[in-house]
């Protein structure tokens, strides 16, 4: 309970910091909400017993109307001036302000928490859900306070007029809930039993609309099947609810039959009042009235409650999310990377990914020098790209460590190690944005900017083709946010990408097969494109392939996590092991 209390208050918390005024703003408006159902009431009284007990009392409503009109214009023009305006422009504030924290917070996730299932469905959640549940947190609180208060309102009158009325309105509210509790565990289990079907419907759907179905399904024309599929969901889930019909049919009946028992008892209860002169016509009514402002009001309230423990819940989630520690991703730890890079060294690393059995490294001794020319090769899964993620410290080895420079790669602050090492991977992102910020990964802010997009582009050949566009380096990748955007070819896709390479003074650049798609020849024309312009710099080439290889000064023979081999391509073919014997079955395949 505490729990809940604290988390619901945090959200409110958030809110405080980002709109000021919002929650005193929004709990006043409530207040003035509760007054509408209470005075509704009183309205009733007031004129009923105004024109029955007095003559000439016409002028006296009239007055008595006329107030009540002013109270509701005000209270309507302020609620009207909350919910179009104020609150519109505070969300957008809030959203800043949560959305901001979340981003932040993401910068400092370790990868290796995208690989724990369960870290990544709450991380997902925290991204998503945070500013509608903190939102959440203030409208039901706001609803508790009006529904609480017309209750207060509602039930002092109930009270001076005929206190028994509370005894029907309780007893029914509590059928009612009683009623609704068991309603809800039928709906539970029906939605339990429908997920699947549901979650394929969504599949479906899904391939009729995302784009990178959309070329097989028309030339596979599977139109039809998927239709067949959806038509066969929807009749499953049809029998599946003819199993519930007859449950539900007999509580929406009971649910409602209560409530119209309620309101006759009330008005035979009233009349009996009425025939012995114990109340007044005007008191019938309001009671009546009453009655059923105070069974919905009771009602909201007892909704309303679940509704901070379900928040507590999502926030709970947030905030493990919020509380995660990271041990690689901070930027107050280490000392800052000043001087180039001129050696590593990976002593006996081990590294096993979570919930895997068997390490992906297994006992990697390696030493990079400054310049040196290196290539990584192997089958896929040897652990090529795992030694990358080590080098480039996406994760910390199990076991083992690495030295930079004789000291300690964990000793240094991991963003300014990255700043000195460039990479392709082999799934690299295209951002929506323009050709400039996707070959800077920042914003042109300056002219001399423009002039490092346009050497780089031009050193990795692609530089004709855009300043054959309209817009050249400024135009827009993707067609997603500018019907003028352009769509690029996988090659120029990988040209853009090394184009980032060449925008950046990076001490060791790392190419994890950007050029797999491409074919042999034109992944050696890229490799070397890479090699002739790091010549300064140390370069690292992943590949499974061995085009490049004979061109390097250290190829690394990976296998099973293990480096089985490591050399030049001339001791490599003289010792005639593993690696001469794939570049013998490449080189055959290629020649012929
Ligand atoms: P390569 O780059 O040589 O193809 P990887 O380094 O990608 O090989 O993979 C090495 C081994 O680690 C493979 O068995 C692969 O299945 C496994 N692996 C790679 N990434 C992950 C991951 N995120 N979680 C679990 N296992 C992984």
């Amino acid at each position: 309970m505490e729990q809940y209390f604290k988390n619901n208050i945090q959200m409110l918390k958030y809110i405080h910091k980002a709109s000021r005024f919002r929650i005193v703003v929004t709990l006043f408006n409530a207040m003035l909400q509760s007054i509408l159902p209470v005075w509704n009431i009183i309205i009733i009284q007031k004129s009923i017993s105004l024109l029955t007990n007095k003559q000439n009392a016409f002028a006296e409503l009239l007055t008595f109307v006329l107030l009540s009109i002013i109270m509701y214009l005000f209270i309507i023009l302020f609620d009207a001036w909350y919910r179009q305006n104020y609150s519109v422009h505070s969300n957008f504030k809030i959203r800043e302000k949560i959305q901001t924290i979340i981003y932040e917070k993401i910068r400092n996730i370790d990868m290796s928490a995208f690989d724990n299932k369960e870290f990544y469905t709450i991380y997902t959640r925290a991204v998503k859900e945070t500013y509608d549940r903190a939102l959440s947190v203030l409208s039901t609180t706001a609803s508790l306070l009006t529904s609480i208060l017309s209750l207060v309102g509602v039930i002092s009158i109930v009270l001076w007029l005929d206190a028994i009325i509370l005894v029907f309105v309780f007893v029914s509210v509590i059928l009612s809930m009683f009623i609704s509790a068991v309603q809800n565990k039928s709906y539970y289990c029906y939605d339990m039993e429908q997920t699947y079907n549901t979650r394929e419907q969504s599949y479906i759907s899904r391939i009729f609309y995302l784009p990178e179905y959309s070329k097989e399904i028309k030339f596979f024309d599977l139109y039809g099947y998927f239709i067949n599929k959806f038509k066969r969901i929807l009749y499953v889930q049809d029998s599946l609810r003819r199993k519930f019909d007859f449950k539900f049919l007999v509580y929406d009946f009971i649910q409602n039959f209560s409530q119209i028992i309620l309101v006759f008892s009330i008005i035979i209860y009233l009349g009996w009042r009425y025939s012995f002169g114990a109340i007044v016509i005007a008191d019938f009514a309001s009671l009546l009235n009453a009655s059923q402002e105070l069974g919905n009001s009771l009602q909201r309230v007892f909704a309303l409650i679940p509704e901070f423990a379900k928040n507590s819940f999502y926030i709970d989630n947030i905030n493990e999310f919020l509380q995660y520690s990271s041990v690689i991703e901070d930027d107050t730890k280490g000392i800052e990377l000043q001087e180039p890079i001129y050696t590593i060294e990976l002593q006996k690393i081990n590294f096993k990914y979570p919930g895997n059995n068997v390490n992906a490294l297994d006992g990697i001794n390696l030493q990079i020098q400054k310049g040196e020319k290196i290539a990584i090769v192997g089958l896929n899964g040897s652990g090529k790209t795992t030694l990358i993620k080590m080098l480039l410290r996406l994760y910390d080895p199990t076991s083992g460590e690495i030295y930079l420079n004789n000291v300690n790669y964990k000793n240094y602050n991991v963003y300014s190690l990255r700043k000195k090492i460039g990479v392709v991977f082999q799934d690299f992102q295209i951002y929506a944005t323009t050709i400039a910020d996707n070959v800077l990964l920042r914003s042109v802010e300056t002219e001399s900017d423009i002039e490092i997009v346009i050497e780089a582009l031009k050193h990795s050949g692609l530089y004709d083709k855009v300043a054959s566009l309209k817009k050249g380096i400024f135009t827009f990748l993707s067609r997603e946010f500018d019907e003028n955007g352009i769509t690029f070819s996988g090659g120029e896709l990988q040209k853009l990408a090394l184009s980032r390479v060449y925008a950046s003074n990076y001490d060791i650049i790392v190419m994890d097969e950007p050029s797999s798609a491409l074919d042999p020849i034109a992944e050696y024309e890229f490799n070397q494109s890479v090699l002739s312009f790091g010549k300064e710099r140390t370069i690292i080439i992943v590949s499974h392939r061995l085009s490049t290889t004979k061109d390097v000064d250290k190829i690394v023979f990976m296998e099973a996590g293990k480096i089985i081999e490591i050399g030049t391509h001339e001791t490599l073919m003289e010792l005639n092991g593993k690696y001469a014997h794939m570049f013998k079955i490449q080189s055959e395949k290629y020649n012929n």
